[in-house]
C-alpha cells in the first residue's frame, strides 16, 4: 500500500517537473527573442553587440535574489550558459539577416561583367599579376582572346610586402590596360587600394578588385559600395569566412549589390604553398551568402604545378569561376614571377580545367588547325 502511494507521489512530482521544464523552456525561448530585439536595436544604432558588463550586472541581480537551494556559484554557472546560448542565437540570426546572406535555395546574385554572368556559369579571369608595359599587356590580352577568355586581370596598383619592390604603374598603367582591353574586347578586373583615387580608377575598369590586404579597409569598402561598378572582394589571408562576409556587407550596405567573393588562400603553417587554399570556404560561402564565389588559384598556391587540380577542386566545390595569373614572359615578370603561367602553360591550364568557354576556344583552334589538312585532301 505504502509502495503504491510513493510510486504515485513520484509520478506526480515527475509530472510537475515536466511542467516546470516546459515553463523554463518557454521562458528561455522568450528570453532569446528579447535578446534578439535588443540586438536589432543595437545594430541600428551601431552599439557593440556583446556587452560583458551587462552580463556581470545581470549575474549580480540574480545572486542578490537567489533564495536557494542552488548556491550562488551554481546560479552563475547556469546563467552564464544561458547567456552563451542567447549570444549564439543572436549572432546566428544577425548573420542570417545580413544583406549578403542567402542559401543554396534562395535567389542567388548574378554579376554581369563584359558579357559574362558571374554566378550563372563558371568564368575564367586571367592575366598578368601587374601591368608592366604596352607590349606585355598587349601580348597577354592576345593570349587571353586566343583561349576564349573574356575577363582580363592585371594590377596597376600593386600592394607589395616590401616598399622597395615594384609598386605598379598606377593610373598610367590602368589607362594602358583599359585601351588594350578595349582593343581586344576584354573586360578589365584591377585592384584599387586608395579611397582618394577609387572613383577615377573605377571609371577605367569593369570590376574593382579589393585585395586581400585591404579586406579590412572599411573606408575603402564603403567607397566601393558607393560605386556603380562590380567589386571583386578577396579574402584577407588571416580573415575568417565570417569576416569576409561582413566586409562584403560593408559594400552592399552602401548600395552596391554586385560583389564577387574571392577565396585566395589563407596563411597556415604549411610552407609548400604560398597560402593554403581553403576549399571548404567555397561551399560555405555559397551556403552562407548569395554572392558569386571565385577562387584565385595562383595566389593560393604561389606555384604553377598544382593549379589545375586546385582549379578543378574549386569548380567541383561549386566555385563560380577561377582566377589565374599568366604573363607573356613569366621569368621577367616584375612581381609574382614564380606563379605566373607562360602562354603555352596557360593554354594547357585552360584545356586542363575544361570550362565550356575554353572548350569552345579549343574547338575553334582545332578547327583552324584542321582546315589546311582538309584543303589538301
Ligand atoms: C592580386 O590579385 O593581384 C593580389 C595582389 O592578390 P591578393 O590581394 O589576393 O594577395
Ligand atoms: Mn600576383
Amino acid at each position: 500500500m505504502q509502495d503504491t502511494t510513493d510510486t504515485r507521489g513520484i509520478e506526480r512530482y515527475r509530472r510537475m517537473i515536466e511542467e516546470v521544464n516546459l515553463d523554463i523552456l518557454k521562458l528561455l525561448n522568450r528570453r532569446a527573442l528579447l535578446a534578439g530585439e535588443v540586438n536589432r536595436l543595437k545594430g541600428r544604432h551601431g552599439i557593440p553587440l556583446y556587452c560583458p558588463d551587462r552580463e556581470m550586472e545581470m549575474l549580480d541581480i540574480l545572486v542578490h535574489h537567489n533564495e536557494g537551494p542552488f548556491s550562488n556559484d551554481t546560479v552563475k554557472k547556469l546563467f552564464r550558459e544561458i547567456f552563451r546560448a542567447s549570444r549564439g542565437f543572436v549572432e546566428e540570426r544577425a548573420q542570417q539577416e545580413l544583406l549578403v546572406a542567402g542559401g543554396r535555395e534562395g535567389p542567388r546574385a548574378v554579376v554581369r561583367v563584359g558579357g559574362e554572368s558571374v554566378g550563372a556559369a563558371p568564368v575564367l579571369i586571367a592575366g598578368p599579376c601587374a601591368v608592366e608595359s604596352e607590349e606585355q599587356v598587349d601580348c597577354a590580352a592576345r593570349v587571353l582572346v586566343e583561349n576564349g577568355v573574356k575577363l582580363m586581370r592585371a594590377g596597376a596598383f600593386k600592394p607589395r610586402s616590401s616598399p622597395y619592390s615594384f609598386q605598379g604603374t598606377g593610373m598610367d598603367g590602368l589607362r594602358l590596360l583599359r585601351e588594350t582591353a578595349d582593343r581586344y574586347g576584354l573586360a578589365v578586373v584591377s585592384e584599387v587600394m586608395d579611397t582618394r583615387c577609387i572613383e577615377q580608377a573605377a571609371a577605367l575598369v569593369d570590376v574593382v578588385q579589393i585585395g586581400a590586404r585591404n579586406m579590412y579597409n572599411y573606408d575603402l569598402l564603403r567607397e566601393a559600395g558607393r560605386l556603380r561598378r562590380p567589386v571583386l572582394l578577396k579574402r584577407g589571408f588571416s580573415a575568417t569566412i565570417e569576416e569576409l562576409l561582413y566586409a562584403a556587407e560593408y559594400i552592399v550596405k552602401e548600395g552596391n549589390a554586385d560583389v564577387i567573393l574571392c577565396e585566395r588562400g589563407i596563411r597556415t603553417f604549411e610552407t609548400q604553398t604560398r597560402n593554403t587554399l581553403d576549399i571548404s570556404a567555397v561551399p560555405l560561402l555559397k551556403t552562407m551568402a548569395r554572392l558569386p564565389v571565385i577562387v584565385d588559384v595562383s595566389h593560393a598556391a604561389g606555384r604553377k604545378d598544382i593549379i589545375v587540380p586546385l582549379a578543378k577542386a574549386s569548380l567541383a566545390a561549386g566555385a563560380d569561376g577561377v582566377m589565374v595569373e599568366m604573363h607573356p614572359w613569366p621569368s621577367a615578370a616584375r612581381s609574382d614571377a614564380q606563379q605566373q603561367l607562360s602562354p603555352e602553360e596557360f593554354r594547357r591550364f585552360v584545356e586542363g580545367i575544361g570550362l565550356p568557354a575554353a572548350r569552345a576556344a579549343g574547338h575553334e583552334r582545332k578547327r583552324q588547325a584542321a582546315a589546311p589538312v582538309a584543303l589538301e585532301r
